[in-house]
């Protein structure tokens, strides 16, 4: 097949491409690492799930996604003639080469992590069992009503031992948030960067949860964004469900 190369992509680059996948098929790796930005080698490498025999790589397309940056599909075919694609993102470097700013496994399908689940106390178990019922329940002081988040065994306000799980509506707004390029598990390989938002529930009383923002790849969010939480269930027992936020309001 032919490539779908945007007229505005530049030839060194679309040359570059086309080497580099042949680079990554061949396991040719101080190749590929040449590739890389300098400074986020080590972040690149633990961005991709790529399998040690590959047998060839073909350019799928190249998009220009603005601020200087192109986005290429390439797809590995490995030895059983089965295959996957990677979106690596391309940005001019100073030296006038072109060179990876990310990349990632597409589709980008959730990242299903094996550390999260309840506690060894069991003090959060409601929560994960709320997710499960597809709902997000937060603990609430039966003696005074405030919100408790995260997990206590006793109200941080009243010091009753009286608590009690409540579903909250999962709507709130981004109080903070940062974006993480380091795989802190293995199960986040071709899932970086991520965002981490910080939102605050009305329906909570402004309580603040933390969460991972779904689709955020070149999107800046906003502090007081919209976001709702959407839970993804896992696809076999050993897993937990995902609770996700996603943006309530188009952005770029
Ligand atoms: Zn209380």
């Amino acid at each position: 097949m032919t490539a779908s190369i945007d007229a505005s992509v530049p030839d060194d680059l679309a040359r570059t491409v086309e080497a580099h996948g042949i680079a990554v098929a061949a396991a040719d790796n101080a190749t590929v690492l040449a590739d890389f930005l300098p400074d986020r080698i080590g972040q690149l490498i633990g961005s991709v799930d790529v399998p040690e025999q590959l047998e060839r790589a073909e350019v799928q397309s190249i998009s220009d996604v603005g601020d200087g940056f192109f986005d290429a599909i390439i797809r590995y075919t490995k030895p059983d003639q089965t295959w996957f694609e990677l979106r690596s993102r391309w940005v001019r470097f100073e030296d006038g080469t072109w060179r990876v700013f990310s990349v990632r496994n597409i589709p980008d399908t959730p990242p299903w992590m094996r550390p999260t689940g309840p506690s060894p106390d069991g003090l959060d178990a409601p929560h994960w069992e709320g997710l499960r019922a597809g709902e997000l329940r937060l603990q609430r002081c039966a003696s005074c009503a405030t919100w408790i988040w995260s997990p206590r065994p006793i109200c941080p306000s009243c010091h009753s031992f009286e608590t009690r799980w409540q579903a909250v509506e999962p709507v709130g707004t981004i109080y903070s948030w940062t974006r993480t390029w380091q795989p802190f598990a293995p199960e986040a390989s071709g899932h970086l960067p991520y965002v981490v938002v910080l939102v605050e529930l009305p329906a909570a009383a402004g309580r603040r949860v933390l969460g991972v923002l779904a689709h955020a790849d070149g999107i800046t969010p906003r502090i007081g964004d919209h976001v709702r939480g959407v839970i993804d269930q896992p696809p076999s027992d050993e897993h937990w469900p995902l609770f996700r936020w996603h943006l309530e309001d188009a952005h770029t």
